[in-house]
């Protein structure tokens, strides 16, 4: 089966997923959305009320924030795959619990092995420690790190870029900085680093 049509079957049965009670508040569910064939991956946390309005991640100020920063890189929307650790919105915003994540993430497994990335770029927080458990976003972001098959590059999530100048600037740095790996994501062969917790691991 074609990865497009393997995704759109998987989108389908998000779209009916009622494994934990997100699915009660939200319009639509948020499969995420882009190139198949993409060898990188876009990660971010959950839908938010445009996401949710639209059934589309990243549409709305974030997501316009996100575009422009691809766009500085050379990169469109469309030359990726763009999704979330959770397909349904929590409500008012909230942070995805724990066993939400859990509940979900077999939907975002199956969407990567499908993809098969070489680059997975985690948005945020709950993004990164669900590859990294414990890391801290402050101390990896812009960083790469060999996760099995994959090369996770820690970035911050673009609405706190939108939140603060500072966590803008580190943001674009970090784009420009990995500008070659972004572009030509089989160059992550390279990476051999893992990430070593200095402290407990935790999963969040
Ligand atoms: N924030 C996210 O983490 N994901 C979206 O799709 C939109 C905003």
């Amino acid at each position: 089966m074609e990865k497009s049509e393997k995704l759109q079957q998987l989108a389908k049965q998000i779209e009916v997923c009622h494994r934990c009670d997100l699915y009660k508040n939200a319009k639509y569910s948020v499969p995420g959305e882009g190139n198949p064939e993409s060898l990188i991956v876009f990660i971010g946390e959950a839908p938010g009320f445009n996401e949710d309005a639209q059934g589309r991640p990243f549409v709305g100020n974030a997501g316009k924030y996100l575009d422009n920063i691809l766009a500085k890189v050379g990169l469109e929307r469309k030359d990726v795959f763009i999704t979330n650790i959770v397909k349904h919105r929590p409500p008012e915003n909230r942070e995805p619990a724990f066993s939400e994540i859990t509940f979900c993430n077999s939907w975002l497994e199956e969407q990567l092995k499908t993809i098969e990335p070489k680059i997975i770029v985690t948005l945020g927080r709950i993004s990164l420690n669900y590859f990294l458990p414990g890391a801290k976003i402050s101390d990896v972001h812009g960083h790469s790190y060999r996760v099995q098959n994959y090369v996770v590059l820690p970035m911050y999530h673009p609405a706190a870029a939108l939140r603060s100048i500072h966590t803008a600037t580190e943001l674009e740095d970090d784009f420009q900085k990995n500008r070659d790996l972004l572009v030509n994501p089989l160059l992550g062969e390279k990476v051999t680093e893992i990430y070593q917790s200095s402290g407990q691991a935790s999963l969040f």
